[in-house]
């Protein structure tokens, strides 16, 4: 069920403008079987004629025999009230609102294009009932932002489908179940109090309003996986705000946290000094009653450094000596192949020849 029609002197006819768009009359078309002006669908090309739906809403009907191709035929009553309520609100907005704008090339075709009054921006606004795949709601994006046309999808159904947040997009609640249609998913306000980000409910007209205004932009939310959210500019503020001040406060508790440390270390060595003092006080003390206590303390003081003198000395030795053996090891291996088997057979000829003539000496003549 379009809610536009070509009129072949005419060209298009919008159903939701009171002229049609053209300075016609809705009663010219509607009810006037035998003498009413041909018009066809701008989809299929198929005749149709005006008609009411319940509600009373002006839309235009195929003529018996319509083929099963065409798209707007399958759009059912709530697609309808949809792009109805979203081209009042571009409307109201101050913006035109044109309806099932297809593109020269047949490659996109918008439910509501809202145009600014200096006819500089476009932004498509669909009503997206059927399921689709993100891939596809992506690439139908995509295919809009390739021609300067920005685009807000748009679903009134009760559970939210898995694209919303992956392009620009809202939900609403379903059609005729809040008067007037209000947003329930996709505009996000901070909430300093909180520390979060908080979904806002918000009359669709105030929202088309907003984006339309620039008031409202996307921002990418959420780490994982990002999501596209709509919200003001008031918020992005108080979101950066909030960040600061966190991050202020972090900074602050860290630089607390630090001087408590180095108060209790400075405490702690003070304490640790005063017990030193403490025990050479009474150490000098006791040996000014009894000077033996004195003499023993310097001879066990000398024994522990000779100990410790020792012990370091046999350390540098031990250290020396495997500094050697490694030089040694490496030795052969920095020579050339040729004179290998003379290297390394030398240092061995070199001890046993001493040996042997020693043993020879000292054998009893
Ligand atoms: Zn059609």
């Amino acid at each position: 069920m379009p809610f536009t029609a070509v009129h072949p002197d005419f060209g298009l006819l919008d159903a939701t403008l009171p002229d049609l768009g053209c300075n016609l009359r809705w009663a010219d078309f509607h009810r006037q079987a035998g003498s009413r002006p041909s018009i066809v669908c701008p989809e299929c090309a198929w005749g149709v004629h005006a008609k009411l739906s319940p509600p009373r809403v002006r839309f235009f009907c195929h003529d018996p025999g319509r083929p099963d191709t065409c798209t707007l035929r399958h759009e059912s009553m709530d697609h309808h009230m949809l792009k109805l309520e979203m081209a009042g609100a571009i409307r109201d907005a101050g913006w035109y609102a044109q309806l099932e704008v297809a593109a020269d090339d047949r490659s996109w075709r918008a439910d509501v294009m809202a145009t600014s009054p200096d006819g500089t921006q476009r932004m498509a606004w669909e009503a997206q009932l059927s399921r689709i795949t993100v891939d596809d709601i992506r690439s139908r994006t995509e295919r809009y932002t390739a021609e300067g046309i920005s685009v807000c999808w748009v679903s009134p159904n009760q559970t939210s489908p898995d694209w919303i947040g992956s392009v620009p997009s809202i939900c609403v609640h379903p059609v005729e179940r809040v008067r007037p249609m209000a947003v329930r998913e996709g505009l996000v306000g901070f909430d300093p109090q909180k520390g979060r980000w908080v979904v806002r409910e918000e009359r669709l007209g105030q929202f088309v309003r907003w984006v339309l205004g620039g008031t409202v932009e996307l921002v990418s939310l959420g780490r994982r996986a990002p999501l596209l959210w709509w919200t003001s500019r008031k918020s992005i503020r108080a979101r950066d705000a909030w960040e600061a001040a966190r991050a202020e406060q972090e900074r602050a508790q860290f630089a607390a946290e630090e001087q408590r440390r180095k108060e209790a270390e400075a405490e702690a060595r003070r304490r640790r000094e005063e017990m030193e003092e403490e025990r050479l006080r009474a150490r000098d003390e006791a040996e000014k009653a009894n000077p033996a206590l004195r003499y023993q303390r310097e001879e066990d003081e000398y024994r522990e450094q000779q100990r410790a003198e020792l012990a370091a000395r046999l350390v540098r030795e031990r250290k020396e000596r495997s500094e050697r053996w490694a030089q040694q090891e490496a030795a052969p291996s920095l020579r050339p192949s040729g004179s290998k088997n003379v290297s390394a057979s030398a240092p061995r000829g070199g001890i046993a020849f001493p040996v042997n003539r020693s043993k020879a000496s000292s054998r009893p003549s």
